[in-house]
């Protein structure tokens, strides 16, 4: 999540880490780009497809803007890139595809931490033109185009007064957080953006477009939307509930590394004290290759003042710089300088736990200075543990989902960012292990963590699926079977 912003923040406030800090590897620069302009399946989208839609080639600029991606590796170099603007085009690619061997991929807010989930070298589907969120106030809903990020969507809203359960920093993408499940700052209120969602607009493997809804022919794919992703299809639009939304209290806390003990107290003793759900906290604990430690703490309460004691363990520490404030909804999400930390190789693994318990929190924090150390030798960037203390009453408002979240879990994400694409094995190695040392450690004081599933948005690709689905694999794998049976969308990847 904000991983970007204590990044940036830090790049704002201490500069010396800069000097210890390797450059981005350009990626569009490696010169790894397909240049196949006649590229049969290119070609035959290009001659099918409306004046309302384009394919561009890589000598196109908006080839390198379809292609961009959060994480450089994550980017691949298509045969071309599409962007439709109908649905009807949608549906006329997805045919050419079905009847092609092309592998492709759909793209929104292109913030996949895995290579090939929306990316690929054959044809990638930028969905960009869909792009007009539409409130409806008779049935406090909103149609979310497939491709808008959730600034879009707020800005969209809030002139309404209303809002939805999405992504917590500025430049993500609202379909990969949708289909994937969605944690938001309105989580403890509402639940997961799944859990919201009221339709889906999906073009099948066929061509076929439909309205995928839990009260019609099409249950069993409203089901296996929710947490599925691209795996039943494209999907064009979505509809989410609205609930209403005033002026807030939240804003970024920044603290130097003396102070992780505190905020490691300050982390649990919320997890156990909160009960109110307009209340959340994002803590999160970085290290640096030069050794700099940091901690960026993002505080939020859904009511223009916070109710008084209820974040004075985070308050009370001292802080090298903060922002909390009464502002409105969007302004503290573009507040948040994530997308300053787009452009460098990483990788995202959750670890699913039953509570953020004190020994939790000491294994964190005795974790990062050995993996900093071991990242710093494969050129990297920053290393990043941020915990998601939510209230274990969200599974209340859990709804049937491809992503189980009936059963409360506290997500973790460990996220490793670095330069040289010959460090990639050695970073995923690592951030295997760290997680794999807190998933032990959590085990040895008893969690029971084996019965809890991934977040599928902070999986590593070779996760195997039942560690993100648990025991609705087989009725995933059905139902796909049901819509997909050529395996259409096996070729997008993810
Ligand atoms: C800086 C940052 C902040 C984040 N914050 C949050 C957060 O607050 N909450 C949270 O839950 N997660 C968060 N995440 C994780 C995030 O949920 C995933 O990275 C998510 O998949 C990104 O969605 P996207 O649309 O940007 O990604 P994309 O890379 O565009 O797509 C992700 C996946 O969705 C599929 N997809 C995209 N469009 C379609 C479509 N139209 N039809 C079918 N499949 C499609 C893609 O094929 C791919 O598998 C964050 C990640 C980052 C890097």
């Amino acid at each position: 999540m904000r991983r970007a912003l204590d990044t940036v923040v830090v790049f704002l406030l201490l500069p010396s880490v800069l000097a210890f800090t390797p450059l981005p590897a350009v990626d569009l620069a490696i010169g790894a780009r397909g240049v196949a302009t006649n590229d049969s399946t290119c070609l035959a989208i290009q001659q099918a497809i409306s004046s309302a839609s384009s394919v561009y080639y890589p000598s196109d600029p908006q080839y390198s803007q379809d292609i961009w991606h959060f994480m450089n590796s994550s980017i691949q170099y298509p045969k071309c890139t599409v962007e439709p603007g109908t649905v009807q085009d949608v549906s006329k690619i997805m045919k050419i595809l079905a009847n092609s061997t092309s592998p492709f991929a759909v793209k929104c807010g292109g913030h996949a931490s895995n290579q090939g989930f929306s990316s690929t070298t054959g044809v990638l589907i930028a969905m960009t033109r869909f792009n007009k969120v539409i409130y409806h106030p008779e049935t406090s809903t909103a149609d979310i185009p497939t491709g808008v990020i959730w600034d879009d969507v707020y800005a969209a809203l809030e002139p309404h007064g209303v809002n939805v359960v999405g992504g917590r920093v500025s430049g993500v993408g609202a379909t990969g957080v949708t289909l994937g499940g969605g944690y938001s700052w309105l989580t403890n209120l509402y639940g997961l953006t799944v859990d919201s969602v009221t339709a889906f607009e999906l073009v099948l493997p066929s061509g076929e477009v439909v309205e995928v809804t839990n009260d019609n022919k099409f249950r069993d794919l409203f089901f296996a939307l929710k947490g599925g992703f691209n795996n039943f299809g494209i999907v064009t639009k979505f509809t989410l509930t609205t609930y209403p939304q005033g002026q807030i209290w939240a804003g970024l806390i920044l603290y130097s590394g003396s102070h992780w003990d505190k905020l490691a107290d300050a982390t649990v003793d919320f997890q156990n004290s909160n009960t109110d759900p307009n209340a959340n906290v994002l803590p999160s604990f970085n290290q640096y290759p030069n050794g700099t430690q940091v901690a960026a703490v993002l505080v939020f309460y859904n009511k223009p003042t916070a109710p008084p004691g209820l974040f004075d363990k985070f308050l009370n520490v001292p802080s090298i710089s903060q922002n909390v404030t009464t502002r409105s909804f969007r302004d503290f999400i573009l507040s948040i300088p994530s997308n300053a930390e787009a452009g460098f190789r990483g990788a995202f693994k959750g670890v699913s736990l039953a509570e953020f318990s004190p020994g939790i929190l000491k294994t964190i924090l005795a974790e990062i200075p050995t993996w900093s150390a071991y990242n710093g030798a494969n050129s990297g960037v920053f290393v990043s543990y941020d915990m998601e203390p939510f209230l274990t009453s969200i599974p209340k408002h859990a709804t049937p989902s491809a992503f189980p979240h009936d059963k409360f879990a506290s997500p973790m994400n460990i996220y490793f960012a670095w330069t040289s694409p010959d460090s990639d094995g050695a970073q995923m190695q690592g951030i295997e292990q760290t997680a794999a040392n807190i998933a032990a450690a959590a085990k040895a004081e008893g969690q029971d963590i084996d019965s809890l599933t991934l977040y599928p948005n902070y999986c590593l690709a070779d996760t195997p699926l039942e560690k993100m689905y648990g025991n609705n694999v087989q009725r995933l794998k059905s139902i796909k079977e049901e819509y997909d049976p050529l395996n259409v969308m096996g070729r997008t990847g993810g």
